[in-house]
């Protein structure tokens, strides 16, 4: 089994397939940044289709990896996505093929991605309210554009979730009808915690609407209790709403982080891949790739990089910024959450 130095195993690979996106969230592409001028990444410096396929079945093969998550930007940008998935889902030993999502392309594509093998979308949206999610979107897109693709993919026979970025001060009071409402439309409702990926967010810790902040949000109108994991390492705490078998997690990075579990790896769509979140630089897996290396080489190059992994920025992002320390990080439209 592949084991990094702080002992854990690769378990998952997100893929990202495009820096593009349709939107400009202000937590992760804020427009004065992502604007007309902005160098996204050129087509012939993204890896194809083929690259892809040709990476995940290493990927399978060699280290029994059975999930990939398609991400962004936004996924749904890049040209003909289902035949990926298509590839993707053919690959032996693969079962699990999931998406995360904006969700505003889905009624266009929500029945090809579930007939070329996709079995789950993570479709985020951070309110209800159309001038508040609008300024987020940083696009005026309005909730209902969303809530289309939500039901796209439910008619589609996609599993559903959704993701929810609370921000402290800016839709915090958004908790608890976000809550109300998917738990009568029984789709799982991720909270996630504000973090500082990237270089533009103005992260600060005053922004982070916590984990306790969320619980104790929805414990006063909709009780709930503690569920066991779905599988070891899942990243969302898990509640089951009483009386019903609803359900919503918490994703605290910031406030209770997880690096002790974390078996991620993240494929960029330029073919480099990280280890972290949080990293500085990713390692080129195009270059060996498009060098014409074996299997085999792609193999012992993807362990090496695994066998010297020692991150673990969320347990020590309190020392770093008490310390001043600052360091580049990836932007999250290149790796994708
Ligand atoms: N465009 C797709 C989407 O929005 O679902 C996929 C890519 S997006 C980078 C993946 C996830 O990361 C989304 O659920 C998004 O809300 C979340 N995200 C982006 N920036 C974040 C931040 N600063 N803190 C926490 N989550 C963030
Ligand atoms: Fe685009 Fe997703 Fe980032 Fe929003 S969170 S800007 S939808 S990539
Ligand atoms: Fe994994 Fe890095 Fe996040 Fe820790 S900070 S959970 S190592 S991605």
């Amino acid at each position: 089994m592949l084991i990094d130095k702080l002992d854990r195993n690769l378990r998952d690979l997100r893929i990202s397939v495009t820096d593009k996106c349709n939107l400009r969230c202000t937590y992760c592409m804020p427009a004065e940044i992502f604007g007309p001028g902005y160098a996204f990444l050129p087509k012939d410096q993204l890896l194809s289709f083929e690259e892809i396929e040709k990476l995940a079945s290493v990927f399978a093969k060699a280290f029994g990896i059975q999930k990939f998550r398609l991400t962004g930007g936004e996924p749904l940008m890049r040209k003909d996505l289902p035949q990926l998935v298509e590839k993707l889902s053919s690959i032996p030993g693969v079962d699990d093929i999931a998406m995360t999502t904006n969700g505003i392309l889905l009624p266009r594509y929500a029945k090809e991605l579930k007939s070329a093998g996709l079995r789950r979308v993570s479709i985020s949206l951070d309110s209800l309210d159309d001038e508040l999610f609008g300024k987020i979107n940083g696009r005026g897109i309005k909730v209902d554009q969303v809530l289309k693709g939500i039901d796209a993919a439910a008619e589609a026979g996609l599993k559903v979730k959704i993701n929810m970025v609370v921000q402290k001060g800016v839709n915090d009071h958004h908790v608890i009808p976000m809550a109300k409402f998917f738990k009568e439309k029984g789709h799982a409702l991720r909270f996630i915690e504000f973090m500082d990926v990237g270089n533009t967010n103005q992260w600060n810790m005053d922004t982070v609407y916590t984990k306790k902040d969320i619980l104790r949000d929805i414990a006063e109108v909709l009780p709930f209790q503690p569920a066991p994991p779905n599988y070891p390492g899942e990243v969302a705490k898990r509640y089951v709403y009483e009386g019903s078998e609803s359900e919503f997690g918490i994703i605290s990075s910031v406030t209770d982080a997880f690096c002790s579990s974390c078996n991620r790896a993240r494929l960029s769509a330029e073919g480099k891949l990280y280890t972290c979140l949080f990293s500085s630089a990713g390692h080129n897996l195009k270059e060996p790739l498009r060098a014409g290396k074996t299997d085999d080489e792609l193999e012992s190059i993807i362990t090496g990089i695994w066998n010297a992994r020692d991150d673990r920025y969320s347990e020590t992002r309190d020392e770093l910024k008490s310390s001043g320390t600052s360091r580049k990080k990836v932007e999250m439209s290149h790796i994708g959450g």
